[in-house]
């Protein structure tokens, strides 16, 4: 069989509920598509009968590819793991496998593709979900885009569809704590966002545990950002400065007006404020060194556990 023109790769962890609604759309989209296409499903070491799902499907049905994972490696590598098996020739688009992002947007970001563009990345315009996780994504993306010395485009999240070129670039690049959406903005070459609406979840639960969610956004700053760190050298001039002037203003106090400042207070606020700050400056190289730490491992990005190719196993 020819390699497929495209690949759409949907990373799964859990996703028993939404599974049934995923294949419906994609089986519909693939019948109706003038483009030859193939499904790289990865089982991200799922709890539940996810990967049995997976198997039947692949073992009847040719279109889909599926790989599974030794265990939960988190969404960024499982996608890193079907980035790495997708086959399609021309193009990948990638999704998650909740349908928040509508695979049958593939039409509109192949035709981008065609007139030129590697990259076509999806914009939220409306996301339907809670206050608190719409207000924090929404900061998040203008504080990173703020800091970053690479040009990320706001509200803009995994959902893409990648040139061949792009995916071969990224399958290169060995970084270890990966933000795919940043790195594929560093990659550049020719990008345009498309927006959409940011549907619900389809079935089931947000697969993403808080502390996951904030991972990825110190992944984010850590990695596509000096901020962090100019900020703390910048926070220490600053309580120079301020002890300067402090010492300054008690000098004058002292000879001019004769009055001695009481200590006491004041020596506390100080050692207090500053026992935070240099906290916070080493947990801020902390970050930076714990990169460099799991980095020099030299570690595969994930293992994988089997994969289902052309109705067999590899
Ligand atoms: N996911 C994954 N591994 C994980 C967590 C999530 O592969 O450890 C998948 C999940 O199955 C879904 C996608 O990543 O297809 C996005 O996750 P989710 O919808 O839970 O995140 P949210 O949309 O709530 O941010
Ligand atoms: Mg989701």
């Amino acid at each position: 069989m020819n390699n497929p023109q495209i690949s759409i790769v949907a990373p799964l962890y859990n996703e028993r509920e939404s599974f049934p609604h995923l294949i419906e759309r994609l089986n519909r989209l693939m019948d109706s598509s003038p483009l030859s296409i193939e499904v790289v499903l990865v089982d991200d070491g799922s709890r539940d009968n996810t990967p049995e799902l997976m198997q039947a499907l692949a073992l009847s049905d040719a279109r889909y590819h599926c790989v599974f994972l030794s265990r939960n490696h988190g969404h960024q590598l499982a996608l890193t793991a079907g980035l790495a098996s997708a086959l399609g020739t021309e193009a990948i688009m990638v999704i998650d496998g909740d349908l928040q992002d509508p695979p049958e947007l593939l039409n509109e970001f192949y035709e981008h593709y065609k007139n030129g563009y590697d990259v076509v990345y999806a914009v939220r315009k409306k996301r339907k979900e809670n206050f608190i996780k719409k207000t924090g994504y929404f900061l998040f993306y203008r504080l990173l885009r703020s800091i970053s010395y690479v040009d990320i485009p706001l509200d803009s999240g995994d959902f893409s569809l990648m040139s061949r070129k792009v995916v071969n670039i990224l399958n290169k690049m060995p970084e270890e704590s990966r933000y795919i959406r940043g790195m594929r903005s560093w990659i550049g070459f020719k990008q345009i966002g498309v927006e959409y609406e940011r549907d619900e979840r389809m079935a089931g639960e947000s697969k993403y545990s808080f502390k996951q969610l904030f991972n990825l956004a110190y992944n984010g700053i850590f990695n596509f950002s000096e901020f962090p760190i100019k900020f703390v050298t910048r926070l220490g001039f600053s309580a120079i400065l301020m002890a300067v002037i402090y010492f300054i203003w008690v000098v004058i106090k002292k000879f001019y007006f004769q009055e001695v400042i009481e200590g006491f207070a004041s020596l506390l606020f100080a050692i207090i404020l500053f026992s935070g700050v240099q906290l916070i400056a080493l947990g801020v190289i902390g970050e930076y060194v714990l990169r460099v730490f799991f980095q020099s491992k030299n570690r595969p990005l994930f293992i994988l556990r089997g994969e289902i190719k052309n109705k067999e196993f590899v």
